[in-house]
């Protein structure tokens, strides 16, 4: 009996809010028209996935430019005031010079009393041939069982045309935009968006400066159910270790036992740097790693990970930690060292008593927040400097950090996340989880780092989604939940961002 009276308060009070809150009522409108529209919004994905932008052929770089017209299109019928910018040429590696595509900067509304919700997203498509073991033909839209299967299903044209249905339906309805829109779509994010840096440096006064959050959708959930919103990435420093003794490689029976080996040399090295614990050995590493609070260490509990599944995913019997907490912590917000290969080692099948003249180990460091890449430097030079010196081997050392990306986390409680957070709840009736991502994505930090704006990542592509493999798909589900949540975040973000201007302006009455 008292299951059916909360059911009728339950039935009232939602029925009732709906009436009174036009909020609510705009939303169900807006859902309903992305529900009657989909198979049009499907067919233009398409038309997209039709186009062979793939930014790695030099020979196909027509088809990206072709694609971001195409793009650019879609935009001006939204509305947008929407310009091409040139960024340049590529020097490709035999010499040759072919002009980068344009990139995108559209903007639609610019009223100061609404925030400015910046989108970034990429139309270029890694390479695909049906030959590679495509089931479908990879630049025809096919679907299976629900499934939209072609090259940049889901990274990233279908999460770009989720954000423009979203803004199109507003448009379609004729309900006033909340909140002003930009766009910055690029056409070389698989060939790790050549140009586009210099393209935000002299941006950031201008296109930016009135850009209240940067939303980036172009990574996928941790399962294929639950959403996920992305706060974090780890940096990436690679390290070589070049160890070399004499001129020439030597003969085992001639010379060993009576030489400092150059590879002996090395082997300890790389051994010398991280435990069978997982432990980084060198000094001082972990010292400005941001320490782990209480609040942040409960994200992690309701995370929705199975580990017995990621387990057999990547094909390992045991990993270093039994904990999904501990697993996802490892993996995300403290750093890792990989060592990765040794160059001019002897590694073909078969026996061959050499000993190299000189040698290459390669490794990395994962580094997280606040690790600075140059601090970093320093310890594992010191350190590795320390080690070599112990063995008094007259080899020659030279250790050089051959690439350092910086790691990205954005603050949580910012907003964006807030109004992507009840977006989430209203579409997928669920709370997302909170990830970070243990790769590095350079772009989040790109931005943050000029723009110095506030990045999201608010992917709506599942983990299965096969982003750069022979199936790559986006679900029909998610592709049209997706139009939905990111219409709902705009109004989401509109209200937020409208109580907070209120607060402050109160504030300042008071003081
Ligand atoms: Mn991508
Ligand atoms: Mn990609």
């Amino acid at each position: 009996m008292t299951f059916h009276i909360s059911l009728i308060i339950l039935l009232f009070g939602v029925g009732h809010s709906s009436f009174s809150n036009p909020m609510l009522l705009v939303e169900q409108q807006l859902f309903q028209y992305i529900d009657d529209h989909q198979d049009e919004f499907v067919q233009k994905l398409a038309e997209w996935v039709a186009v062979e932008s793939d930014s790695l052929q030099p020979r196909l770089r027509a088809k990206v430019t072709e694609m971001i017209k195409t793009a650019a299109v879609s935009l001006r019928c939204l509305g947008a005031d929407v310009t091409l910018n040139d960024t340049g040429i590529q020097q490709l590696p035999d010499g040759q010079n072919i002009s980068l595509p344009p990139v995108i900067l559209a903007k639609l509304g610019e009223d100061p009393l609404k925030p400015t919700v910046c989108f970034y997203g990429h139309v270029d498509v890694m390479p695909a041939k049906i030959q590679d073991g495509w089931k479908t033909p990879p630049f025809t839209l096919t679907e299976i069982d629900g499934n939209l299967y072609g090259r940049g299903a889901t990274d990233n044209k279908g999460p770009v045309l989720a954000w423009i249905n979203a803004v199109s339906t507003f448009k379609a309805l004729n309900i006033d935009l909340p909140v002003n829109i930009k766009f910055l779509i690029e056409g070389m994010e698989e060939a790790q968006s050549i140009g586009l840096e210099g393209l935000l440096e002299k941006e950031n006064q201008r296109f930016f400066s009135s850009v209240d959050y940067i939303v980036i959708s172009d990574n996928t959930w941790l399962t294929t159910k639950k959403p996920a919103l992305t706060y974090g990435t780890r940096g990436n420093a690679c390290f070589s270790i070049e160890v070399e003794g004499g001129e020439k490689d030597l003969h085992s029976g001639g010379v060993g036992g009576i030489i400092h080996e150059p590879m002996s040399d090395l082997i300890a090295l790389l051994d010398s740097l991280v435990n069978s614990s997982g432990h980084i050995l060198i000094p001082g590493i972990y010292d400005d790693v941001a320490p782990l609070t209480e609040e942040e260490k409960q994200l992690y509990e309701p995370i929705e990970f199975d580990l017995k599944e990621y387990k057999t995913n990547i094909g390992v019997k045991k990993f270093l930690y039994d904990t999904k907490e501990e697993i996802l912590l490892h993996l995300w917000r403290f750093p890792s060292l990989s060592i990765h290969g040794i160059e001019g080692a002897f590694y073909e099948p078969g026996i061959k008593t050499v000993i190299p003249s000189r040698v290459t180990g390669k490794f990395s460091i994962r580094q997280v927040p606040h690790m600075a890449l140059s601090t970093v430097e320093c310890q594992v030079k010191k350190y590795l400097e320390d080690v070599f010196s112990e063995r008094k081997s007259p080899n020659k050392l030279t250790v050089t950090m051959q690439m350092g990306a910086s790691p990205w986390v954005a603050n949580i409680r910012d907003p964006q996340f807030e109004a992507a957070k009840k977006a989430i709840k209203k579409v997928f009736k669920q709370d997302p989880d909170m990830i970070r991502d243990g790769a590095t994505i350079p772009i989040a930090r790109m931005f943050q780092k000029i723009t110095k704006k506030s990045v999201m990542m608010f992917p709506i592509g599942a983990v299965d989604d096969g982003e750069h493999s022979q199936k790559e798909k986006i679900s029909r589900s998610n592709y049209i939940n997706g139009t939905k949540v990111f219409a709902s975040f705009l109004l989401e973000i509109s209200k937020l961002h409208g109580e907070l201007k209120l607060e402050a302006s109160k504030l300042k009455i008071e003081t």
